[in-house]
């Protein structure tokens, strides 16, 4: 059975269709990656950084062809989904050059000769969301590889030809089975992967729900997780923070971003009620140079939501807004009027009078919709911040580093910037979710600790 993808941004153009693999492909394919595991893991790590530096290097002259098939598939606009591709690849030649020295063994004491090695631990399921499915696939399956493990890969059934085709192309420079893909729905391909005995580590990155699904399917067997889920990512706005040309595209960025389909995305904004008024007008004129069309036009500076299922989800929840008497402000332009009910498309919004028991504030809304919300003292923030079962993300936006630094202490979340939101300057430097947001770190050396198993050997 075959399932066609459509362009999120022209529903009559099919741009591919994906395989619905039924539970006795995954059988076989399972098999594949447990047989070729057994040369695998075998291999130096010299060799495998080497083979994985070749395959950056052709993934590298595909860019541009990727990019725009990941833009057609998923809806961003063509500059976002260019750094996703350049920053998977990027990961390859940083992980080949960690791998050499990060492999020698360890000693841990002088005056004992006990040494901590490391060795892959078989076949690693990668189950990957559909906001980004190439970067967030290719941060668990390049470490996993490279640390001797085979990998097979599931796609987003919504998102799968862009990370479907990075894979043809890394194959070109992998054994047999060492890196498989197999697409189909969660229930069946995502579920037999995440029960399979042969599966010894499942790396998953996705909604909570899910998540918790294959935790348990997991514990049947004792797999080792990687899990970075959902998140309602908070910013405080103080009574002292900068409002200008520098920060106020970063707060929208961090809002729009991906259509705010992106898991770290500011979701709801507590800003000191002083500076209210003025941040409702300053952001409101940001989101109103916004220009939804088709990722592929130069113009676009938002793209369209990536599916039905996610478009119908976040136009219900401002139609309920709206019902329950919350200002609604919508801005933006529409790029193409005349195609506009063609696509997904959706104009930013920010919502008004929203309690803190609402529906926009408490959920994932993952779209182009954020609400503002007043506090008064900085307990008030931190408390309303934190009431969230969530805890990916939070900023504070103030002069002050210090009180940045003080509220960082107190808010519950994995990271916490100061002035901006998301991303830290160096891209490789990350820290997990906490609370139902996940548990898992993936920056460099600790990606590379989290695929292997370290053995103790000595007298
Ligand atoms: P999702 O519905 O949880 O799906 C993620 C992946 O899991 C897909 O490949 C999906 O397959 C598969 N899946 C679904 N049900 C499954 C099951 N019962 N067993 C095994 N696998 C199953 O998430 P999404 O809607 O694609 O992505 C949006 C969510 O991901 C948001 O909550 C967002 O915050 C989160 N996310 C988190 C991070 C992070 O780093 N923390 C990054 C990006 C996104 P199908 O596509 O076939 O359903």
């Amino acid at each position: 059975m075959f399932q066609d993808i459509i362009n999120p941004a022209r529903f009559t153009e099919i741009i591919g269709q994906v395989r619905m693999c039924s539970d006795a492909d995954v059988d076989e394919i399972l098999e594949q990656a447990h047989a070729a595991f057994k040369t695998w893991s075998r291999t130096t790590p010299e060799e495998r950084a080497s083979r994985l530096r070749e395959a950056a290097r052709d993934l590298r002259r595909a860019l541009s062809e990727l990019a725009t098939l990941f833009v057609r598939e998923n809806g961003k606009p063509l500059r976002e989904a260019e750094v996703d591709i350049r920053r998977s690849i990027e990961l390859m030649d940083i992980v080949s050059s960690d791998l050499p020295e990060w492999s020698k063994p360890a000693i841990l004491d002088p005056h004992q000769p006990v040494f901590a090695r490391r060795r892959p631990r078989g076949v690693t399921a990668v189950i990957s969301p559909w906001n980004s499915p190439v970067l967030l696939s290719f941060k668990r399956l390049v470490p996993a590889i490279a640390t001797g493990n085979t990998v097979v890969v599931k796609p987003a059934s919504h998102c799968p030809l862009t990370l479907t085709e990075c894979v043809r192309l890394v194959n070109r420079f992998l054994p047999a089975g060492v890196l498989n893909v197999v697409t189909g729905s969660g229930g069946t391909v995502g579920e037999k992967l995440a029960s399979d005995d042969r599966v010894r580590a499942v790396a998953f990155t996705g909604s909570t729900d899910t998540g918790r699904r294959i935790i348990e399917l997991a514990s049947r067997t004792v797999k080792k997780l990687f899990m970075e889920l959902g998140g309602n990512d908070p910013a405080l706005v103080l009574q002292d923070a900068i409002l200008n040309q520098e920060t106020l595209p970063k707060l929208t960025n961090a809002i729009l971003r991906a259509a705010g389909q992106v898991c770290i995305a500011i979701k709801r904004i507590y800003v000191h009620e002083s500076r209210y008024d003025e941040l409702v007008e300053k952001l409101s004129n940001s989101f109103d140079q916004v220009i939804v069309g088709d990722g592929l036009a130069r113009e676009t500076t938002m793209g369209p939501l990536n599916n039905k299922a996610q478009f119908d989800f976040v136009a219900g929840l401002v139609d309920k807004c709206k019902k329950s008497g919350l200002t609604v402000l919508t801005k933006g332009r529409k790029l193409d009027p005349g195609g506009w009910h063609q696509g997904f498309f959706m104009l930013p919004a920010i919502i008004l009078g929203a309690g803190e028991d609402h529906e926009i504030v408490q959920c994932e809304q993952f779209g182009p919709v954020v609400p503002i919300m007043a506090f008064s003292d900085d307990e008030d923030a931190v408390a309303r911040a934190n009431n969230s079962p969530y805890g990916l993300r939070a900023s504070v936006w103030t002069r002050s580093r210090d009180r940045a630094q003080e509220l960082a202490d107190r808010l519950e979340a994995g990271a916490v910037f100061w002035n901006s939101h998301g991303i830290f300057q160096d891209l490789h430097i990350e820290f997990p979710g906490i609370k139902q947001s996940g548990f898992s770190r993936d920056s460099r050396s600790a990606a590379l600790d989290h695929y292997a198993d370290t053995y103790g050997f000595g007298q």
